[in-house]
């Protein structure tokens, strides 16, 4: 036998990681117990699950079920240590972090052969990927708990978080949940995926190990039924961050609305794989395996549509069929292993059924002629080729080893199809012109746009995503602010917030002109009533209509609205707005979007420009406050004049809120760029009728949004007097679309609609939750105020990062360099 031949038979022997280690692990810690104040407790209900080996079917362990009484204990317990720790100085929790890393690092190998054991992932994986992420998270958020009182002043810690995470990454997911959080002083309370509790229960070992404060950090095993909806609704959780199926975030989103709880949610994908023709093909091959049958395709990132250019695809298609050949599938603990087990019976069954309605459906499949292990779950790797973009296995995130294809002819084409889908979490570029790569990139809809390079993760860089994949950002400096909330908030929980909302809401039925909450909100920033009332005020008709595509156009409904002074008396009418206007009025938002790929040099001077005319009318928009609200003249004057001075703010931003380059520890750079969220829909306060509707519309144009606007529904001339500013001020048709009439009705139908991105709202609290509720059936991006009032006079509370934040979302760029 010559060289060659050796080589050419040559077959892999089997090289295994000893599961000893793990199972002697095991078997020291059973009965598992739960994770509570730093002890282990026997589960309120007595009962256990068992925790099966997904390589071999055959069951691991058992682990503890917790149910409400046991999220009752570990939420007092985080509530109760969340006094200190919420108060510990950073420096102190970075010790504490910097230990976790360590340690991490420490039990490394036995993590990542739990880790295989439990999910079925292969150890080359868990070994090389998942665990040493882990420890990099640690080490990188001790940072940011070091930095935050210098870094983030204005800022403090949201108090007890309840975090939920899915199995296909278990401790990397627990660590992009704990490590933000414990960063910014917040306590904890995690519950592991039902298949995949056993590196959770080793952390929570860990944090024993370190001493970390008792209560700090819970670990609740268990199913979703009983222990997942019992900490979503926990009355003293303050947040909640979710990872899992895009379904169960909407679920949470509806759980939760108006509860004033913080939510982020990273959710599915249906991420596409885009290939030029002058790709490296060699590359792209190593690509696609890395992008889809990493981790047995069960990845919330997986590239698991290929998008392939005509004239390549029947070459590109060839090659892999001989990689796939080559990829190795069996025990996830052999380190020559490529492809693991699927986690559970049940995944298998869905994936099987996925694949076979692709058959049906008319696509053709391809699988290599090896054959799969017989015990345990295992899938092979599966591409379709002939795959139409509108069926099901080109939609659905199959969540498995699953590759589908599709061809394109342009740039163009390739764009298009990538943003047929309703998920926007990653994508993949791969060309050698990287003008090309960098030119697609802006306009795919996805969190993380990876050029010539996929599935790459950091600490550094924010990942999460856009649309139905969810919104808030793990990692970076952008993931704090999942963690934190202004420090002017002064309310502790969501059940007090709710109990000072509720007092406040007007009970005066929907329709009413007349909103006391509003009123309130004014009295508590000490406004007088009538003292200083200019009565005497020239009185020319003026009905304003809609304001829609930079036209003033007349209400579809034909009806006006009166809208009366303090005292009662009529002081005009405006256009009674309905669904029809509200269409138009985000179609015409749509059709603006240009204005987000202008330059932010532009943006600014447009911004100037609407300052400078409002300033030539100062006098005008000040009688028209007093005229509305009966506050005094001098204080009407204020409010102007700090609106000129917000405009000016978001001038200066709109060309410096600019992203930032990030360094992760490989040969390249990601850029994060915050882009323009879209089309938003922005609901306006009663109090300051001018001020209020600047502060909103200012920041999220500044940004790239187009928008529209219901003003204050109460005091709504101010904003219908700026139509004649905004015509004025060269701000493009369509980038700012007004409609008035009754707050919640209009609000209801923006928060409905399908092509509206983002919105915001602030009115009474039970509003806001009309708001959060509805928004779960696109996932758009809200942001609303539960019914609290903001001092908009105070550049605190009414302008900055806060609001530029909320009008954009950062996308990551990757791209490596070097041959
Ligand atoms: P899942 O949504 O079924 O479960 C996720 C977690 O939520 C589990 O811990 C589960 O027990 C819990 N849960 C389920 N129903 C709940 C409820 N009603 N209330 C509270 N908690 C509940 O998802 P999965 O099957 O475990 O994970 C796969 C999904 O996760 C995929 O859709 C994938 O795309 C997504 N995922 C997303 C990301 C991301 O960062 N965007 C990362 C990993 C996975
Ligand atoms: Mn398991």
């Amino acid at each position: 036998m010559n060289v060659t031949e050796i080589f050419e038979t040559m077959e892999y022997g089997p090289a295994p990681e000893a599961a000893a280690p793990g199972l002697a692990w095991i078997k020291e810690h059973e009965p598992f117990g739960l994770f509570i104040n730093n002890q282990w407790v026997k589960p309120a209900n007595g009962q256990y699950i068992e925790s099966i080996n997904p390589a071999t079917g055959k069951q691991l362990t058992k682990v503890a079920t917790s149910n409400s009484a046991d999220v009752d204990a570990a939420v007092a317990a985080a509530r109760t240590a969340f006094e200190t720790w919420g108060k510990t100085p950073g420096h102190v929790r970075a010790r504490y972090m910097y230990a976790i890393a360590r340690h991490i690092q420490k039990h490394s190998r036995l993590l990542a052969v739990l880790e295989s054991l439990d999910n079925g992932k292969p150890i080359r994986e868990t070994r090389d990927i998942d665990i040493p992420l882990v420890a990099r998270h640690f080490y990188y958020y001790a940072g940011w708990a070091q930095l935050m009182e210098s870094q983030l002043t204005n800022y403090q810690p949201v108090g007890v978080v309840g975090q939920i995470i899915p199995w296909n990454f278990p401790l990397l997911m627990l660590a992009w949940k704990i490590a933000p959080a414990l960063a910014m002083g917040n306590t904890v309370v995690l519950k592991p995926a039902r298949y995949t509790s056993l590196t959770a229960l080793k952390f929570a070992e860990i944090m024993h190990e370190i001493g970390l404060p008792p209560g700090v950090v819970n670990i609740l095993t268990g199913e979703a039924s009983q222990v997942g909806e019992a900490l979503v609704r926990h009355p003293d959780v303050n947040k909640i961050a979710f990872t899992g199926s895009t379904d169960v975030g909407r679920s949470i989103r509806r759980a939760t609305a108006g509860s004033g709880k913080k939510l982020s949610l990273e959710l599915g994908g249906k991420s596409p794989f885009i290939v030029f023709d002058d790709a490296d093909l060699d590359s792209v091959v190593e690509g696609v395996v890395d992008a889809i049958w990493f981790n047995q395709g069960q990845v919330c990132c997986a590239g698991s549509r290929l998008l392939v250019q005509e004239n390549i695809a029947n070459r590109l298609i060839e090659k892999l069929r001989v990689r796939m050949e080559h990829l190795r599938i069996g025990d996830p603990l052999d380190k020559a292993v490529d492809i693991g087990a699927i986690v559970s019976p049940g995944q298998l069954k869905e994936i099987q059924r996925l694949v076979k309605q692709g058959v049906e459906e008319g696509a053709v499949m391809w699988q290599p002629s090896w054959a799969c292990p017989t015990e345990g779950y295992f899938f092979p790797p599966t591409l379709f080729t002939n795959v139409s973009p509108a069926t099901t296995i080109a939609q659905i995130e199959i969540f498995g080893p699953v590759l589908v294809s599709m061809t394109f002819r342009t740039p163009a084409e390739a764009v298009e199809l990538a943003n047929n889908t309703r998920y926007g979490l990653a994508a993949s570029v791969w060309s050698d012109n990287i003008n090309l790569a960098l030119d697609v990139a802006p306009k795919l809809k996805a969190g993380s746009v990876w050029i010539n390079c996929t599935n790459l993760f950091d600490a550094s860089s924010g990942f999460g995503g856009y649309r139905e994949s969810g919104f808030g950002r793990e990692g970076g400096k952008e993931g704090l602010y999942e963690y934190v909330r202004p420090k002017w908030e002064t309310l502790e929980t969501p059940l007090e917030a709710l109990h000072i909302a509720k007092g406040s809401t007007s009970s005066n039925g929907s329709g009413s002109i007349q909103d006391e909450d509003g009123e309130s909100a004014f009295q508590d920033l000490a406004f007088g009533s009538a003292n200083g009332y200019v009565a005497a005020l020239p009185t020319i008709d003026r009905t304003p209509k809609m304001f829609i595509g930079g036209k003033q156009a007349r209400p579809d409904s034909g009806y006006s609205r009166d809208i009366y002074d303090p005292q009662g008396h009529m002081i005009g009418q405006v256009g009674e707005g309905n669904r029809k206007d509200i269409r138009n009025a985000v179609e015409a938002a749509h059709a603006a979007s240009g204005w987000a790929v202008g330059t932010t040099h532009n943006r600014a001077q447009i911004l100037y420009y609407i300052a400078e005319n409002l300033s030539s009318r100062e006098d005008e928009f000040a009688r028209r406050i007093v005229q509305q609200t009966g506050r005094p003249y001098a204080d009407a004057v204020a409010e102007v004049q700090v609106s000129i001075s917000r405009l000016f703010s978001y001038a200066a931003w709109a060309d410096k809120f600019e992203g930032v380059v990030h360094r992760p520890p490989m040969r390249g750079a990601v850029l994060a760029l915050p882009e323009a969220i879209g089309v938003m829909a922005i609901t306006c306060p009663d109090e300051y009728p001018l001020l209020g509707f600047i502060s909103l519309a200012a920041p999220a144009i500044a940004m790239g949004n187009t928008l529209v606007v219901v003003p204050s529904q109460q005091s709504p001339l101010s904003a219908t007097d700026c139509y004649q500013v905004l015509e004025t001020s060269d701000l493009p048709n369509g980038v700012v679309n007004i409609v008035t009439g009754d707050r919640d009705a209009l609000s209801q139908v923006l928060a409905d609609h399908d092509d509206v991105d983002a919105m915001w709202y602030f009115g009474p609290a039970e509003g806001c939750k009309h708001v959060e509720l509805a928004s779960a059936s696109n996932m758009k991006r809200t942001w609303v105020n539960y019914g609290h009032p903001r001092n908009w006079l105070d550049p605190v509370q009414g302008e900055g990062e806060e609001f530029l934040r909320e009008s954009t979302q950062i996308k990551n760029i990757w791209i490596p360099y070097g041959e």
